[in-house]
């Protein structure tokens, strides 16, 4: 009854959408789950995300859930997700998308999955990460273990501006470093991020993990597309 009457004054609204959700929804309302424009990239070995990576970095596959494009309504969800404390959002879509990377052929025997680390004076300031909340949905959907602790992101990252003049991709190999090896060696894993649109974070976190000889698979929240 009191929460009844708390949404009726504050109504909890859609991450997308920003329409109020029904009694039974959560997060996103059901019209958005249907009509966010996705990319069905995972039904595809070789698509637009995973062409980034040709002469990069050798990887499996990759795939985004959706479309991304500024001031849409999948920009508006990862706003939230990002800046306004909305966690439960990144669960909630990473478990839809859980479910469908499920069943796609491409996505089989992922023994790990890795959300892209954070910077830790990010985690600071922002208190989470959000490419771990969606990475915990996927988990949970395809009940597949969660490692947040092997794979980090070493303090050399802040200067990768300052030290223009150098060679940036230098810089960008030596962002993310391997905690304890043996865990992750030779495994198939699934990185996490939020959107991809360079590749060159997703790049540069595949590097330690390509040279403990991982099998490297992809996955976002969203992606520019062409
Ligand atoms: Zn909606």
């Amino acid at each position: 009854m009191f929460t009844d009457f708390i949404n009726l004054i504050y109504p909890k609204l859609c991450a997308a959408c920003k329409q109020p959700l029904l009694k039974n929804e959560k997060q996103v309302c059901l019209n958005c789950q249907f009509s966010l424009p996705r990319t069905n990239f995972h039904n595809h070995k070789e698509n637009d995300v995973s062409k980034l990576f040709w002469g990069r970095i050798p990887i499996e596959t990759a795939a985004a859930y959706y479309k991304f494009s500024k001031k849409s309504k999948v920009q508006h969800l990862l706003h939230q997700l990002k800046y306004k404390n909305n966690k439960e959002v990144g669960r909630f879509v990473g478990n839809l998308y859980g479910y469908e990377l499920k069943t796609s052929p491409h996505f089989q025997e992922i023994d790990i999955i890795i959300p892209v680390p954070l910077h830790p004076k990010k985690l600071k300031i922002r208190g989470y990460n959000q490419s771990e909340w969606i990475a915990k949905g996927i988990s949970e959907s395809m009940m597949i273990p969660l490692n947040t602790a092997d794979l980090y992101r070493t303090e050399h990252s802040q200067s990768q501006t300052k030290k223009g003049r150098y060679n940036r991709w230098e810089n960008v190999g030596s962002i993310f470093a391997v905690k304890n090896e043996t865990e992750l060696k030779g495994k198939s894993i699934m990185l996490v991020d939020d959107v991809i649109t360079t590749g060159a974070t997703i790049e540069a976190c595949a590097t330690p993990l390509q040279q403990l000889d991982c099998k490297i698979y992809i996955v976002a929240l969203a992606a520019t597309t062409s």
